[in-house]
């Protein structure tokens, strides 16, 4: 049994299924999670101190890769001055000075400590401007754990929803309303549908949850002009693509202003931040200003805002280019050995890149919506997770979440990457 293994059966009796985290587990792979003791530029390496080039990069923070050297050495003075104080501090001032005049549409921001923390207020938030409960989500979109957001479709009657997760109230589920992504019209009707009841839309302007689902720009117009018209508020959750093709996120990058947007992991560069920014009349709604209650203990604690501000400041059009320009380098790479390997056994599968984002999918076939994705995607992932990670190389571990392109993954990366899938 290797080392992995043994601790892998340890953690099972002490964590619920071994996992602080469900993606995490292997689930419907033929292996158990390999457990790794550290991280360096683009590589990570197991308890057994096997090198693998990352492509998970925990799921998306690092994008300057595992230990920058410049983010450490922020880190480490910061750890030199203590790590939270629960009052005002300069660091998180820093931080939010840095994103405020980065980012045209927003003038006030505020950290929290998660993605799903960051939604969790951006709803309540839109609740509170509007005096009103429903919030419309598309199937496909993952806006972390919150109970509003672990809601599918119905499957009685159309316009109903349930719950995903048990443990969430039926009230819960009635008041999040589930839509498919691209139907611009079942928007629409739904806004008729629930006349003046609607508080907000929420979406991922680049949905990369369920695989990585590119939406056309004139889908997000019209939710915008929608929930303008029906006096709700849109929210960009952007979470995984806030920061990856530009400063500004999606919502730049395609010219549509949200009301609220939400921000987490590459935020934070690793550490654990979320943030909820928007327009000064909307944001001053929250306390101690407004009504709406929001707070937190370790929120903006100074060693996450060193961490993220010290990320960001990495992040120049240049480092975006070349995260770009070597993105393309890797899909084709994937590519050419994909239709090589094993006299064409993954020959179907193509690469799906947007920024620095991948998507491995077996079909050329566009697609936008998670009803187009093969139903058999996760068996057909198994032993092509299982190859490449014996060849040294970590995909995210599951068929549905994308893969991660980093700064460090250069061009020594590059050709060592050649070498592990064509040695
Ligand atoms: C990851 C993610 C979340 C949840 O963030 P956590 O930090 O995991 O709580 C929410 N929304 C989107 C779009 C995400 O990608």
């Amino acid at each position: 049994m290797d080392k992995s293994t043994e601790l892998f059966n340890i953690s099972k009796q002490l964590v619920p299924g071994g996992v602080h985290s469900p993606v995490r587990s292997f689930k419907g792979l033929p292996m158990t999670p390999k457990f790794f003791s550290r991280g360096n530029g683009a590589y990570l390496y197991d308890i057994e101190d096997n090198s693998y080039i990352d492509f998970c990069m925990s799921f998306g923070p690092l994008v300057l890769g595992h230990k920058d050297p410049e983010v450490e050495k922020e880190l480490v003075q910061s750890l030199e001055r203590g790590w939270t104080y629960g009052a005002c501090e300069p660091y998180s001032l820093e931080l939010a000075k840095f994103l405020v005049e980065k980012i045209s549409f927003i003038d006030q921001i505020r950290f929290v400590n998660s993605g799903t923390e960051a939604v969790m207020t951006a709803l309540r938030l839109a609740r509170g401007v509007t005096g009103k409960n429903k919030i419309i989500k598309f199937n496909g979109c993952y806006h972390g754990h919150t109970d509003a957001m672990l809601i599918k479709a119905g499957s009685g009657l159309a316009g109903t929803s349930e719950a995903s997760s048990k443990g969430i109230t039926p009230g819960v589920a009635a008041d999040t309303l589930i839509l498919e992504l691209g139907d611009l019209e079942g928007v629409s009707n739904c806004f008729k549908q629930y006349k003046n009841e609607i508080a907000a839309i929420i979406v991922e302007p680049l949905p990369a949850n369920n695989g990585l689902l590119v939406q056309d720009k004139s889908f997000l117009q019209g939710l915008r002009e929608l929930s303008k018209e029906n006096n709700a508020l849109l929210i960009f959750d952007e979470v995984i693509s806030g920061f990856r093709v530009g400063l500004g996120g999606m919502s730049e990058y395609l010219g549509i202003t949200p009301d609220i947007v939400t921000y987490g992991k590459v935020i934070g560069g690793g550490l654990p931040v979320g943030a909820i920014a928007g327009s000064k009349t909307i944001m001053e709604h929250l306390a101690p200003v407004g009504e709406v209650y929001q707070a937190g203990t370790l929120s903006a604690n100074p060693l996450a805002m060193v961490g993220g501000l010290a990320t960001l400041k990495k992040l120049t059009p240049k480092a975006y280019e070349m995260m770009n320009e070597n993105t393309k380098k890797i899909k084709d790479l994937f590519e050419k050995w994909l239709s090589e390997f094993n006299k064409g056994q993954f020959s179907h599968y193509k690469v799906k890149t947007h920024s620095s984002l991948f998507w491995l999918i077996p079909t050329d076939k566009e697609i936008t919506n998670v009803n187009e994705i093969p139903s058999d995607l996760g068996e057909q992932f198994s032993p092509l997770f299982s190859e490449l990670l014996s060849r040294g190389i970590y995909l995210s571990p599951n068929a549905y979440e994308v893969g991660f392109i980093s700064l460090a993954h250069n061009a020594d990366v590059i050709s060592k990457l050649k070498k592990r899938l064509f040695d």
